[in-house]
């Protein structure tokens, strides 16, 4: 009879410690994600702060995933306008710009050549005609915008006649002075040759 009042003694002692020690773990834990956090001194918040906590990683991890948008968009056109929606679909993010037309283009729009995007009327358009380069600008990192009046150009010619162009960025390193140089070239269609060769020269 005593042996078993024991036994239910023990019993009990092991339960309690089993559950000390799973007090004392989830405590360490508790400490552990907050210095983990931040390096504030590591006071055990209480429930609600915790769950701001969880809100703002779940925030800074969309931050985070954002960035990683915008930093590998600029890598492929660096005169993308600025993130945006599909011109075709309202509900896309746009990762891209149209080479000729700057239109907005999402991942289903986009047509890829090279380095250069189009959206699916201008890159049938880029397919069906010779393109010829008409002026190349060199600049440095220290003189960029040298190249500026043919990005203008490109633009103005697109709006106001309607003469589609591309602009193709060539990169090379200067061994001897160790300088990045980049070769801006604007490209038109062979029919257009003439005339916006008189135009670039006169404006
Ligand atoms: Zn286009
Ligand atoms: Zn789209």
């Amino acid at each position: 009879m005593s042996e078993t009042y024991l036994q239910i003694i023990v019993i009990l002692l092991i339960v309690l410690i089993i559950a000390i020690l799973a007090l004392i773990g989830s405590f360490a834990f508790m400490i552990f994600r907050r210095a983990e956090g931040k390096s504030t001194p590591s006071v055990p918040l209480p429930r609600s702060d915790s769950a701001q906590d969880k809100k703002h990683e779940e925030n800074s991890r969309s931050e985070e995933v954002v960035r990683e948008h915008n930093s590998s968009k600029p890598e492929k056109n660096p005169l993308a306008p600025a993130i945006g929606i599909c011109f075709k679909h309202p509900e896309q993010i746009a990762v891209s710009a149209c080479a000729i037309c700057a239109q907005l283009l999402c991942e289903n729009c986009v047509r890829e050549h090279e380095t250069l995007q189009f959206c699916p009327e201008h890159f049938e358009m880029f397919l069906n005609y010779k393109w010829v380069e008409i002026e190349t600008v060199a600049t440095t990192p220290q003189t960029p915008e040298r190249g500026m009046y043919l990005y203008e150009f490109k633009e103005r010619s697109w709006n106001d006649s309607g003469k589609p162009s591309y602009i193709m960025t060539h990169y090379k390193i200067n061994v001897e002075n160790d300088l990045i140089e980049s070769y801006i070239k604007l490209y038109v269609r062979e029919e257009d040759i003439q005339e916006l060769k008189a135009k670039i020269r006169s404006s």
